[in-house]
């Protein structure tokens, strides 16, 4: 496995809640390894009566709980592996949840010795990092330092769980830190980066700890940007326009969702709401509307852009929707987030 699980630690707190019917949640690419952390948490617990649940949905992130359905199943607890939880959203659930953040076993200051080599990192660095490399930012900061580094850790929003931390839907530690040159993005994929590049305005160097590669994201960003005109000029032309709203109460962002369909029909277009909790192009692309706003994960209408596309769906942002009619200028566009 590429990630450590402190089982030990996992057990003393199941043990120390009693539960006899526990929901495990995985996100997709942890799914594999489920039989593997029952085994575990088995030998460990030694008690036959326990029943472990695994979700078979799908999972999103830490906006993304199951409580709900290990609710409808008796479930005494749960544990939502992957993810740090979002502060802003603690407590919200309907039976008792563990969070395990689980930690990349991958040296990540090999990547941050290789940035530092490359040249690439001039004047004060703005460091970030995502949940799975969060426990090695001290590391990554004391060797930038040694090495004569001015460093910056910005805290952000109670949307993260950590200082450094950035989500898909939030580089507010990254905008806690407005004294920097550049910022050093240590994890994987280029979302994360890019939100951080459009949401600051400065230079950006994506360190990938596993592939050990380094990416300057200015020529990434103006690639997006360009997409992202189409999509304006899409919403522009479009009389039918759906704003999605999601029910995921992580993602759930009603007073936007609402306002979109009031500024949006005071400019004359018709204005649809559609609900959904898990968004998928095969469930929407029947409605008919000519464009979505998504209101709900930020990613979806980025990352997922392609995906939507092949089924003939227009995905845009609410900040693309802002700028189509003509309530925030081009020039100021960065990604949507939710903080
Ligand atoms: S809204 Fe999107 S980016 Fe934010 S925690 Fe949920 S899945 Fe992750």
């Amino acid at each position: 496995m590429d990630f450590i699980i402190d089982i030990d630690d996992l057990n003393t707190k199941l043990e120390d809640r009693g539960w006899e019917r526990i929901g495990l949640q995985f996100p997709e690419g942890l799914k594999p390894f489920a039989g593997k952390v029952i085994r575990a948490l088995r030998e460990g617990l030694g008690d036959e009566n326990i029943e472990f649940i695994v979700s078979g949905s799908s999972c999103y992130g830490a906006c993304d709980v199951s409580d709900k359905e290990f609710l409808k199943v008796e479930a005494d607890g749960m544990i939502h592996f992957g993810h740090a939880e979002i502060p802003a959203i603690r407590g919200n659930y309907h039976i008792p949840v563990i969070f395990i953040e689980m930690q990349a076993d991958v040296d990540a200051t090999m990547v941050v010795k290789k940035a530092l080599d490359s040249g690439l990192l001039k004047g004060v660095i703005g460091l970030t990092t995502t949940v799975q490399f969060v426990h090695e930012l001290p590391d990554m900061q004391n060797l930038l330092e040694r090495r004569g580094k001015d460093v910056r850790i910005g805290i952000g929003t109670d949307r993260l769980a950590h200082p450094g931390q950035v989500l898909g839907c939030s580089f507010s530690s990254a905008l806690a830190v407005p004294d920097t040159d550049v910022h050093l993005f240590v994890g994987e994929g280029l979302f994360h980066p890019l939100g951080i590049a459009l949401a600051t305005g400065k230079p950006v160097i994506a360190a990938d700890p596993r592939s050990r590669e380094l990416k300057d994201l200015e020529e990434e960003k103006n690639k997006v940007l360009k997409q992202r005109f189409g999509v304006i000029q899409k919403l522009k032309d479009s009389g039918d326009i759906g704003v999605v709203l999601s029910t995921l109460p992580g993602q759930k962002r009603m007073e936007l969702a609402t306002s979109l369909l009031r500024k949006g029909r005071d400019k004359g277009k018709n204005m649809n709401l559609i609900t959904a909790s898990h968004l998928n192009p095969m469930s929407l692309r029947n409605i008919g509307a000519e464009v979505f706003v998504s209101t709900a994960c930020p990613r979806v209408a980025i990352d997922d852009y392609s995906l939507f596309l092949e089924h003939g769906i227009v995905m845009a942002t609410p900040i693309e929707f802002l700028i189509a009619i003509g309530e925030m200028k081009w020039e100021n566009y960065v990604l949507d987030t939710i903080d």
